[in-house]
């Protein structure tokens, strides 16, 4: 399996937790320039494009882009067959118009930028959709006949009651929603919140009650039939997305676009982060990857999988005896943060809200 990643790092306004590399656009121009040199980058893996099994356009907010823009894009992605091609929508930038496109360009999976339905949390974290958007978009993705439909919600928001936690999880089922990505508000440096913090005036929550909201997704989403599958990712029987199990899988996956990574033949890509470097040359540096490296992708991507990991496969994969290299798991799982099942290493329950002690072993 290969993949293809396009990242479009454009945003009508920017939410004050976001980190990804992203920028208000000054002007249409800027886009389309960006496009220019976006298709260019993608024409240059033309000779993979028999081999690509999954396309997922992100950003950024790639539905901000003019329905003309995006048939631009589209169109240099059409010798593509894929089996998932996903893109993600931010509800306030969906028109009917630019769904048909999808429909027309063979898109059958939508992700959809929700992070919550409460009205005045999304204030709070300056999304720009009210909820009327949410269900217009999806009414019409569904009249459309787009397949598959992924939800992206945020949990441990400061003042989101365990309440508005039920509510949102109730809208999944409500929704018929087939896929949810599910992750807590993280404190990152140089967002607006951040700011706020180092100001005393943005308040984290508690752990305990972070724990609690975690816990609760977890249970809610089993209740309604959907599979926990990575850490924070659940998905309705024959609905995990391909695209992501690739990357978790360390399977080959090209990324073009600004600040995209790629993993193509044995080499982990990096393109520039700032438009103006991308613009004059795409990629900023390739790294061939040692044994090690791929060692300890393989670890820290395969735990964060519910399943784990298959350990006779890495054994015989490295040439290692996985307890002899990191005698530090013997004690992890003394502590109850990772267990052995059926030949597979994965992270328990605990474990699974103390990820991070656990990767530290590998890193
Ligand atoms: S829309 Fe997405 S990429 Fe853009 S600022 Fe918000 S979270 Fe970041």
């Amino acid at each position: 399996m290969k993949g293809l990643y396009v990242h479009i790092p454009f945003c009508e306004s920017i939410c004050h937790y976001c980190d990804f590399v992203k920028r208000v656009p000054k002007n249409e121009q800027m886009i389309d320039d960006y496009l220019q040199r976006l298709t260019q980058e993608i024409a240059s893996y033309s000779t993979h494009f028999s081999n690509i099994d999954t396309i997922y356009i992100g950003g950024g907010t790639p539905s901000m882009l003019s329905a003309k823009q995006l048939s631009v894009l589209f169109h240099a992605l059409k010798d593509i067959h894929p089996v998932e091609y996903t893109i993600e929508v931010n509800p306030e930038s969906y028109t009917e118009e630019k769904g048909e496109l999808f429909k027309y360009y063979r898109i059958n999976r939508v992700s959809l930028g929700v992070q919550t339905f409460d009205q005045d949390l999304l204030s709070y974290l300056n999304r720009k959709h009210t909820i009327d958007n949410v269900l217009r978009v999806i009414h019409h993705l569904k009249d459309l006949g787009i397949p598959r439909l992924s939800i992206d919600l945020i949990y441990a928001i400061p003042g989101q009651t365990l309440n508005m936690l039920d509510h949102d999880l109730a809208m999944i089922e409500k929704l018929g929603i087939t896929h949810v990505s599910c992750y807590s508000l993280i404190l990152e440096e140089k967002t607006y919140f951040y700011h706020q913090y180092l100001k005393g005036q943005f308040h984290q929550m508690d752990e305990d009650m972070e724990a609690l909201m975690y816990e609760r997704v977890m249970k809610t989403l089993k209740q309604q039939g959907f599979e926990h599958y990575e850490i924070s990712n659940f998905a309705k029987e024959g609905h995990q997305s391909m695209h992501n199990n690739l990357y978790w899988t360390l399977q080959e996956y090209i990324g073009v676009g600004l600040g995209a990574h790629g993993f193509v033949d044995g080499y982990r890509t990096y393109n520039h982060r700032h438009l103006p470097e991308y613009m004059h040359d795409w990629m900023e540096r390739k790294e061939q990857q040692t044994e090690e490296m791929l060692l300890t992708d393989d670890l820290l991507f395969g735990l964060r999988r519910i399943e784990g990991i298959d350990i006779k496969k890495i054994e015989e994969r490295y040439h290692i005896s996985i307890f002899d290299k990191y005698p530090s798991l013997i004690e992890k799982m003394s502590l109850g943060l990772i267990e052995m099942k059926e030949g597979r290493l994965r992270l328990t329950r605990e474990g699974l809200f103390l990820g991070n002690q656990v990767f530290m072993v590998f890193v």
